[in-house]
């Protein structure tokens, strides 16, 4: 499998261009990273693409078990593939099931937007599309963050692309377009759906700034979608909003604070500063804005030092800094002989091993998660985790518990 070729102004890199206007031209200078994840999503892909292909389309059983066992050669393959692209194949079974008739079916469908940003295509995993609805949905193999379809715009330009693909088939009757990304990994299935008119509308909302983006006249703006970015390390413009001084010179009263500016810590300590008065003690709302500021700047740090490393295992130099080796622990260069001499040496074996079980995920991942769920999930029980702090736009529920759950309860650092 080679690897994919992506526009300018990728699908999947839109959610970051369509923020920061600069990013396609300043990465397109910058080298790519290839990782073993990307090459390992490839394969994913290609298993669910032919299972998809078995199913949906005529293929003998013979043709299918040769592809197979040639993409099972791989040595990038692992069983947990064939288990989560069977969940993506079920689903979607389930779709083509939802349509009153027979839709049509089509995999890695190449698809073309450049109507609406310039040079702008890609591939689409799969395209159902019956009655009034197309359905697009996008197989995501990795397990870092789960992406949600709802207002994706990646999604958007799929179908957009999709549309006009179809259009010749299909004429204007689709009316309504379903967008479903699947995460087996991360247990993620979410769906969004909107008219064609309103797909059509956002569409026309974007073309000026993917101009923008295309015509290397954006404008840097960093955000949390510098995260994906090829440059987060040497971004000029990141560097800028992340470096200490000048980011978190507007949380706090800036300069040294003259002794009688304090006011005595009864007054309060959520308190508002008063005309010149300054409390010694951080109020609660420059924490919260503190601690916005601060994960930004932990990011971008572990991005410098990856950056950093690699350079330096290149042979580059970094002033300042140099690479050591890391902690490491003993290992046998042989165990199965190690412990052999250790029985000839007198001791019992019941003392030499541990008989130890599997844990949860490795009896969900050597049964399935079906005949797993079946057989013990009624053993399964799973408590409420540790309070962690997280931003208020996390999408999971705030922890609220009775107030005497916390007592003596240390929160995650
Ligand atoms: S690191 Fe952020 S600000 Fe810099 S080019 Fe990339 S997305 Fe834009």
């Amino acid at each position: 499998m080679p690897p994919e070729k992506h526009a300018l102004l990728s699908a999947s890199s839109a959610s970051r261009w369509l923020k920061c206007t600069a990013a396609p031209r300043f990465e397109e200078g910058l080298p790519e990273n290839t990782s073993e994840y990307a090459e390992e999503g490839r394969l994913a892909h290609a298993i669910g693409e032919l299972k998809v292909l078995k199913k949906c389309t005529p293929m003998s059983t013979r043709t299918y078990n040769t592809r197979l066992n040639k993409l099972k050669k791989n040595p990038l393959y692992d069983p947990e593939m064939d288990k989560t692209t069977d969940l993506y194949l079920e689903h979607i079974t389930e779709q083509v099931m939802d349509y009153d008739s027979a839709p049509t079916v089509a995999v890695e469908v190449r698809v073309d937007f450049s109507d609406y940003v310039p040079e702008g295509f890609g591939t689409c995993d799969c395209c159902i599309i019956g009655g009034d609805l197309l359905s697009i949905t996008d197989y995501k193999h990795g397990k870092g963050v789960p992406v949600s379809a709802v207002g994706n715009p990646q999604m958007k330009l799929y179908a957009l692309g999709a549309l006009r693909r179809y259009a010749a088939v299909f004429g204007d009757t689709i009316k309504r377009v379903r967008m479903t990304i699947d995460q087996p990994r991360l247990d993620s299935y979410t769906t969004d759906e909107i008219t064609v008119e309103e797909l059509r509308a956002w569409g026309e909302s974007i073309k000026p700034i993917a101009q923008r983006a295309f015509s290397g006249l954006g404008e840097f703006v960093p955000g949390d979608h510098c995260r994906f970015c090829r440059g987060k390390a040497q971004c000029r413009a990141r560097a800028k909003v992340n470096t200490a001084l000048e980011d978190f010179k507007d949380c706090v009263p800036a300069g040294s604070i003259p002794a009688d500016a304090l006011v005595p810590q009864e007054h309060s300590h959520t308190g508002a500063v008063t005309g010149e008065e300054v409390h010694p003690l951080l109020t609660d709302a420059e924490i919260g804005d503190l601690l916005e500021r601060g994960a930004q700047l932990v990011q971008w740090y572990k991005d410098l030092e990856a950056y950093a490393t690699e350079a330096l295992l290149a042979g580059k130099e970094i002033p300042g800094w140099k690479l050591v080796a890391g902690r490491s622990n003993r290992t046998f260069t042989d165990q199965d002989a190690a412990i052999q001499a250790v029985i000839a040496a007198g001791y019992d074996e019941a003392l030499v091993y541990d008989r130890k079980p599997k844990t949860l995920s490795e009896l969900e991942k050597l049964m399935g998660k079906a005949e797993f769920a079946e057989k013990i999930g009624g053993f399964v029980t799973k408590p409420l985790g540790k309070p962690t702090l997280a931003p208020a736009s996390d999408k999971r529920e705030a922890y609220a518990p009775a107030a005497s759950d916390f007592a003596g309860v240390k929160a995650d650092a």
